[in-house]
């Protein structure tokens, strides 16, 4: 076993989009940096609907990382009436995706351990304490970026509340046609969220969130739409992986610089509180921690509350649209108004609606 780290310049928690993008930008800048990372392989498994809008393509020019382009988004209200938009990106495989960016990370001289989990952090000291192995090591940073997403370990060490989450339920099922849209269910089977169903060649990732307060089966109402969609002959029966977990749903961290802490991507709660979607904050919240952080410890001592504003200047105001509407949306949910189209259209990102908030009461 080789020697773990006792001491290093920035430590990184959690190796997503966010933690691998902030790890090659902290090694690009010279310094040493250690990203750890939970689970014993980076990117798996998959947590994820795989869709990226297209300025993230970038991201994603190789094959093994893109899988196909995406141009459309229909919304499907609960009359059954559609709306088609369009939506440009790209569905990824998102293994690969992460391991990609991990590895550009290693490429620019960083060291990453998988398997080695943050347990506990003493930011007074500087001291964290991580288990690897079954084997536990202190070291001790000078920066720290907590991008370990939404359950951030980093946030309960210091105390910070627990990020407000929906839960999600996705199955991995044969598609049966070629097809280039992302399909959107409206609809008070899903209080709290919607289904979708994302296609990425003979596959497609079909998923619902839901606020699991307001419903706890998730299982039920995704097992519905699949019936459907395969009586429909759009998806075959097998489910060949399943998946979930939680998207922060509550807009961002009250605070996301504390002393020589940061916190970037799910961590900091830049998941959009209405799509759930979080790979481009991520990546981008990732590369300016890293920035930040790298200028920091070379002697710019506003680089970390000048973080924070840019965060805040870049991404408040559509998060805390989106928080409103949800907290609209929830009083909604179950009442006979959720079954109204012209309700559930001033919920959704894809109608005119959406960004008309004084269409919203407080
Ligand atoms: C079902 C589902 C579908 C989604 N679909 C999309 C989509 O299609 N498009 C989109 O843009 N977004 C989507 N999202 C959201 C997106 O996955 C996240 O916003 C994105 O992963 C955020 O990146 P991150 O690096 O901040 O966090 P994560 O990707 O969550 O990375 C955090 C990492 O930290 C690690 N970690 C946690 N605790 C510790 C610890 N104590 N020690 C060490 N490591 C730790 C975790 O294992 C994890 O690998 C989806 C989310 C879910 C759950």
């Amino acid at each position: 076993m080789s020697l773990f780290p006792t001491e290093v310049d920035v430590l990184i928690i959690g190796v997503g989009p966010a933690g691998g993008s902030a790890a090659r930008i902290v090694a690009e800048s010279g310094l040493t940096v250690l990203a750890v990372e939970k689970k014993q392989a980076i990117g798996s498994p998959v947590q994820c609907a795989e869709f990226i809008p297209l300025p993230m393509s970038a991201y994603a020019a190789e094959s093994p990382v893109r899988l196909q382009k995406i141009t459309g988004m229909k919304s499907f209200l609960p009359s059954g009436e559609t709306e088609e938009t369009e939506f440009p990106g790209l569905m990824i495989n998102r293994q690969k995706f992460d391991e990609g960016i991990a590895n550009k990370a290693k490429e620019a001289g960083a060291e990453i351990i998988e398997g080695a989990q943050l347990t506990d952090l003493d930011a007074e000291r500087n001291l964290a304490t991580v288990t690897w192995n079954k084997v536990t090591f202190e070291l001790t940073y000078k920066a720290l970026i907590a991008a370990d997403g939404p359950h951030s370990r980093v946030a309960k060490c210091l105390n910070l509340p627990e990020l407000d989450t929906v839960s999600t339920r996705q199955y991995t099922v044969p598609l049966k046609k070629e097809y280039f849209d992302t399909d959107i269910w409206l609809s008070d089977e899903y209080p709290g969220g919607y289904a979708w169903m994302f296609p990425k060649g003979e596959w497609a990732n079909l998923g619902l969130g839901a606020n699991k307060a307001i419903d706890s089966d998730l299982k039920a109402p995704l097992d519905r739409l699949h019936k459907q969609l395969v009586e429909k002959g759009l998806l075959g029966e097998e489910i060949i992986y399943r998946t979930g977990g939680a998207i922060p749903v509550g807009g961002l961290r009250d605070q996301l610089s504390i002393g020589n802490i940061i916190f970037a991507g799910d961590a900091a709660g830049l998941t959009h509180p209405i799509t759930g979607a979080g790979i481009s904050a991520g990546v981008m919240s990732g590369e300016m921690a890293g920035e930040a952080v790298s200028h920091w410890l070379k002697g710019d001592e506003d680089a970390l509350e000048d973080f924070e504003e840019e965060i805040r200047d870049q991404f408040e105001v559509t998060l805390n649209r989106a928080v409103k509407t949800r907290q609209w949306l929830k009083k909604i949910w179950r009442t006979q108004q959720a079954q109204e189209d012209k309700v559930m259209r001033k919920g959704w990102i894809a109608f005119d609606e959406y960004m008309k908030s004084d269409n919203i009461p407080a």
